[in-house]
């Protein structure tokens, strides 16, 4: 089970990114209301899936656990899905919800 590994991984923004690979979104707990930034490595976060029977649409997706940091152990589950064109198409969240507002607070 890698997941606190990948997750601790996407707060310390040690190596800089020459190229912006990353899809990033930031969900609010719905437990205790903090807003955690999550990012996705769209090289290498994704699962193909080929679509039904083979004549549907090649789309990608990923699943995250976040955890914030505060002293609430909720586990807000991310599943977010792209097209072949790695746009989002469609996400979903247990646990807490979107927040759009949040946006490149990194740079
Ligand atoms: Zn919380």
């Amino acid at each position: 089970m890698g997941f606190f590994k990948r997750i601790t991984s996407l707060f310390s923004s040690s190596s800089p990114e020459r190229e912006d690979y990353f899809y990033r979104f930031a969900v609010q707990c719905s437990r205790c209301g903090e807003i955690i930034q999550g990012r996705l490595d769209t090289r290498n976060d994704l699962s193909i899936d080929y679509g039904d029977e083979g004549d549907g649409e090649t789309t990608y997706f990923s699943r995250k656990i976040l955890v914030g940091d505060q002293l609430c152990f909720q586990r807000i589950e991310v599943e977010l899905r792209f097209d072949s064109k790695r746009s989002l198409i469609d996400r979903k969240i247990q646990g807490g919800k979107f927040v759009d507002a949040v946006e490149a607070s990194e740079e």
